[in-house]
């Protein structure tokens, strides 16, 4: 489908969030987008008066909100068909059990209609952008996200060492993991109109040698990319890094040492540093996903609000769906304000309502969000020159009406539901909640067939509960 001819339009009658630097709020906005870039963006009659005469399709909003893209910065695309297969379960029965069967027995289809199923709802919850955890298949990811038009960076999930992994698996030496993924940079890094890159990944530190975490960091460097790494998950991990790494304390302690730390690394989860490693964290930049609900789930408490404190950049994810279930950033918008408030009641006794504001959770999941991928000079923010990646909620429905305060409403009222259109590189992607570029229907019939056929050849069986009759 070449809507090329179609590609510049005047959206205007809008609230904007423009989540630039000056924090402009436009009461009745316009912007304007030539092909896949913003050109122009002001007050409404500003904009009308000089774009309108030609070419561009003029686009009445109505009053609706026009948003930056939302960034999901932490997403396991191939564990899409695997929710509901660990709910409720203990780690080590999620992991040995449920997960790693499940993964080691996908296929590169599997990971296609997986990222499909997942992309689908990411679109529906506002994402334009999303950074990959790590899975097996990245051609399956590449293909589907080149077709449903979203952004994305792309990582393996990489491991040479660890116990307990699945016999099929084998475990690559790090030259290997180093070489599959050069041969994947250049084979997708910057394909589909330049929407996808490719990055470097280390599952975690458990399943790494050192020496796969340095030629992890030199080849990044080389290629000029990011890494994404599950960072401080457990006490275990960091009780098993200090008995066998020689540090005295966890992970990012190590990393530290090992001079791992630095401004193109996206640390997921992020959960059990302590106040020297938050300082770690911020002199070298490193990157935070936070992920509220998989972090309730598994996990525990992040301190987030110390780590904005020193200057951390700190991102919203939603991990994987058996890990959360919901795809939704809007739900982890929520989830991120209302649980660092509430966390508060650790350290002062009681929790804090100033915790964590709205302004600073849309900001974790636009701006804070582009830097964690490394693409802050063209996306998380509607500004003159960037890309146009852009959402459009409707705010006149049972949740978010009235509106008296119109960015607490983004996070403490929107519904993925409100979510009606996403724009992402200058194409529409979802208008008027309907998915533009795959038939959404087809893909929940696809995934539906390949779930079962994936969880029967993996031997994995959810007991059943209560009294199914
Ligand atoms: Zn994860």
């Amino acid at each position: 489908m070449n809507d090329a001819m179609n590609s510049r339009f005047i959206l205007h009658n809008a609230l904007i969030v423009t989540m630039d630097k000056e924090s402009r709020v436009f009461r009745n906005g316009g912007i304007v987008i030539d092909n896949d870039r913003i050109v122009a963006i002001g007050q409404s009659a500003d904009i009308i008066r000089q774009y309108s005469s030609n070419s561009h399709e003029i686009i009445d909003l109505h009053g609706q909100f026009l948003l930056p893209g939302l960034i999901n910065t932490h997403v396991h695309t191939s564990q899409q068909l695997a929710r509901g297969i660990a709910d409720d379960v203990d780690l080590l029965t999620w992991l040995h059990h449920r997960i790693w069967p499940y993964e080691s027995n996908m296929t590169e289809e599997d990971s296609y209609i997986s990222t499909l199923l997942c992309g689908i709802e990411l679109i529906h919850s506002g994402v334009t952008c999303f950074a990959e955890a790590g899975g097996q298949h990245v051609s399956g990811m590449a293909k589907a996200v080149e077709l449903l038009g979203l952004r994305a960076c792309l990582t393996q999930s990489v491991m040479d060492s660890g116990d307990g992994l699945p016999s099929s698996w084998g475990i690559r030496t790090a030259d290997e993991c180093i070489q599959s993924q050069k041969e994947l940079h250049k084979k997708h890094n910057n394909t589909a109109d330049g929407r996808i890159r490719i990055w470097l990944g280390i599952r975690q530190i458990m399943n790494s040698t050192d020496q796969l975490l340095l030629q992890t960091r030199d080849t990044a460097k080389e290629l000029q990319t990011g890494i994404h790494m599950h960072v401080a998950e457990i006490p275990f991990e960091n009780d098993l890094v200090m008995q066998t790494r020689e540090v005295d304390h966890g992970t990012v302690t190590y990393l530290e040492k090992v001079g791992f730390l630095s401004s193109n690394l996206l640390s997921a989860h992020t959960v059990w540093v302590n106040e020297n490693e938050i300082g770690y964290l911020s002199n070298h930049e490193v990157k935070v996903s936070h992920c509220p609900a998989a972090a309730m789930r598994m996990l525990g408490f992040a301190p987030i609000k110390e780590m904005l404190d020193a200057n951390v950049c700190v991102s919203l994810g939603t991990d994987g769906a058996p890990s959360n279930n919901r795809m939704s950033i809007v739900d982890e918008m929520y989830l991120a304000s209302l649980i660092n408030k509430g966390r508060e009641v650790y350290t002062k006794g009681t929790t804090d309502p100033t915790a964590l504001p709205a302004e600073s959770v849309l900001k974790m999941a636009t701006v804070n969000g582009a830097k964690a991928v490394l693409w802050e000079n063209e996306i998380g923010s509607l500004e003159v020159g960037k890309k146009a990646d852009m959402i459009v909620i409707n705010p006149s429905s049972w949740s978010m009406v009235p509106i008296h305060d119109c960015i607490s409403s983004l996070v403490y009222c929107l519904r993925t539901e409100n979510i009606v259109s996403v724009m992402c590189n200058g194409r529409w992607i979802m208008k008027n909640q309907k998915i533009m570029n795959v038939d959404e229907a087809e893909i929940i019939s696809m995934a539906k067939h390949a779930a079962a056929q994936l969880l029967s050849r993996a031997g994995i069986q959810i007991p059943n509960r209560m009294n199914l009759v």
